[in-house]
């Protein structure tokens, strides 16, 4: 249509306390896209009141006067399975909870920009299974969000401070501490390669660890001197927790804060320095410092390889993790990047990549001609020189969890996890392995694959089955049957199973168990369309 704007390739980090969306400029640059409250960071809280569900700052506030009706850190239930939160009497999954966070993003988006969101790309912890990615994805689709890929957070970060410097060399070690997850990764930019050598981290780590250490504190005092517990009064802990937060943000700039406490009628006022907070906050971060040496180990690097020392997430504003990174590495941490938005930024660039690479010349000028269906298309207007800089960006990811299948070894008979996918494989990557039958006339094969490191299966997640069936009868055990596994740059698994002597193939685009059918995607989509977001 003559006049419409061209709908706008964004990226968004969908953060467990905050969240953040951004868009590619006409001159190629991602910028943030504020709320409509101005703000550049919208907490990932949720308010249900009603038909409505308030999404951000007030939801976050209204989480002190009615604590049942809020849900906060929802990242951290993602694809967990059967986990569901009733509110105003109706049952609601992490997807669903998380989809009313993603469609706030982008209908704010839209009201403050005047143009539609065309597609998005969504970060995940590179920490994030394959459940946990899908449900993400799954998340983005009940928003109605046309979501092109899931990108892992630290690679986002990367490609944020790489774009400017492509040509160089640089080996980069992120180390992401949000609200609610540890990621350590370490990440090469080479020429116009950005690849990740080695990743791990702690999916229950994070700034909520901190400030519960600081509301224990004062509510031990609080509880010496008027024997109550303010964390068993609901309004009292969450009012507690919003200001143990704002405590430890203002320790990140100044040397004391008071703290003013109320619990049912009664008040105390907790003076902590920075220092105090530092102590009793020792034991989380040294549990964040453990994952550099182990980082470090896996890629094979030592700190004289690491030319960039990268710090993300809100927490690393706070001095003591800075210390401890320049203690740790002898790198003076990186300051060229906001630790807030690089991820959302870095994801709105890798969109733009992936848009350029399924977008040929002749899609553009199919834009220019009034049609506007390819998902390149929306990327006509971007300057040229940033669109030759884009185009030649290549992203390489690495399976952060080992893929393999469940079989007998023939040295006990026990059934062992048999990985064909070591983590920390770059990827896509094809992968075939040859198993014989178990038992004679054997005329069927189930596979199951499995995701983990550990060797027995309980220790692993199942995350689908391939079954090869009809075969011969009458065969002894042992016919070789080939499993190869395909793992694309998207995290999407193909597993096939081919009968060496027959060429009897079957195949199975893995159904992750969480992953919702199209006909829950619809249900969940209706449940959330009713709720107003205020
Ligand atoms: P993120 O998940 O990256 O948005 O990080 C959010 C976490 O960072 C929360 O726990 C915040 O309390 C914390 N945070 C944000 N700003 C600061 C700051 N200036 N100093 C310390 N922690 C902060």
């Amino acid at each position: 249509m003559p006049g419409e704007k061209v709908p706008m390739i964004c990226g968004i980090d969908l953060g467990t306390t905050n969240s953040v969306i951004a868009y590619i400029d006409d001159h190629g640059k991602a910028q943030v896209i504020p709320n409509t409250d101005n703000e550049r960071i919208t907490p990932s809280v949720v308010l249900f009141d009603g038909a409505e569900a308030v999404v951000g700052k007030i939801a976050k506030n209204s989480a002190v006067t009615a604590p049942e009706s809020v849900v906060q850190f929802i990242k951290r239930h993602m694809g967990e399975d059967g986990w569901t939160q009733t509110l105003c009497g109706k049952p609601y999954t992490p997807e669903m909870i998380s989809a009313l966070i993603l469609r706030k993003l982008a209908q704010d988006a839209e009201t403050v920009m005047g143009r539609k969101v065309g597609s998005v790309v969504i970060t995940v912890p590179a920490y994030f299974n394959e459940i946990e990615r899908k449900a993400t994805q799954d998340a983005g689709i009940i928003a109605g969000l046309n979501v092109l890929s899931v990108l892992n957070e630290p690679t986002a970060a990367a490609l944020a401070y790489g774009l400017d410097r492509l040509g160089q060399r640089k080996r980069v070690l992120v180390y992401d501490l949000g609200g609610g997850t540890l990621d350590v990764t370490v990440v090469q930019i080479e020429g116009t390669k950005i690849d990740v050598l080695a990743t791990d981290g702690e999916r229950r780590l994070g700034g909520i660890d901190w400030d519960d250490e600081v509301i224990n504190t004062v509510a031990e005092k609080f509880k010496t001197e008027h024997q109550i517990d303010p964390r068993t009064d609901l309004d009292a802990y969450q009012d507690l927790r919003t200001k143990a937060e704002d405590a430890k943000i203002a320790l990140s700039k100044l040397e004391k804060v008071r703290i003013l406490c109320q619990c049912q009628g009664r008040t105390i006022k907790v003076e902590l320095t920075r220092s105090e907070f530092e102590r009793m906050t020792k034991a989380q971060l040294e549990q964040t410092e453990t994952y550099l040496g182990v980082v470090l180990a896996k890629a094979k690097l030592t700190w004289k390889d690491i030319d960039v020392v990268l710090p993300v997430g809100g927490m690393t504003r706070m001095p003591a993790v800075r210390e401890m990174l320049r203690r740790i590495t002898g790198i003076e941490p990186d300051a060229s990047v906001n630790p807030d938005e690089c991820v959302a930024i870095g994801a709105a660039y890798y969109n733009a990549v992936l848009s350029m690479h399924q977008a040929p010349e002749a899609t553009t000028a199919l834009w220019l001609n009034g049609e506007r269906t390819a998902p390149g298309a929306l990327i006509k207007d971007i300057d040229a020189k940033a669109r030759g800089l884009l185009q030649g960006v290549e992203v390489t990811n690495v399976n952060s969890h080992s893929l393999g299948i469940i079989g007998i070894r023939k040295s006990d008979g026990r059934m062992v996890n048999d990985i064909l996918i070591p983590r920390n494989t770059p990827i896509p990557v094809e992968r075939t392995k040859t198993y014989g039958t178990a038992t004679a006339n054997q005329v069927s094969v189930q596979i199951k694959v499995v995701e983990g490191e550990g060797e027995d299966p309980e220790d692993c997640v199942e995350i689908g089955t391939c079954v090869l069936s009809e075969l011969p009868a009458g065969r002894d055990a042992g016919a070789k049957v080939d499993v190869t596994f395909r793992y694309d740059a998207d995290g999407r698994l193909e597993v096939s199973a081919r009968d060496r002597a027959t060429g009897k193939e079957a195949k199975v685009e893995i159904q992750r168990k969480s992953g919702m059918t199209q006909a829950q995607i619809t249900d969940a989509k209706a449940a959330i369309g009713g709720l107003d977001l205020g």
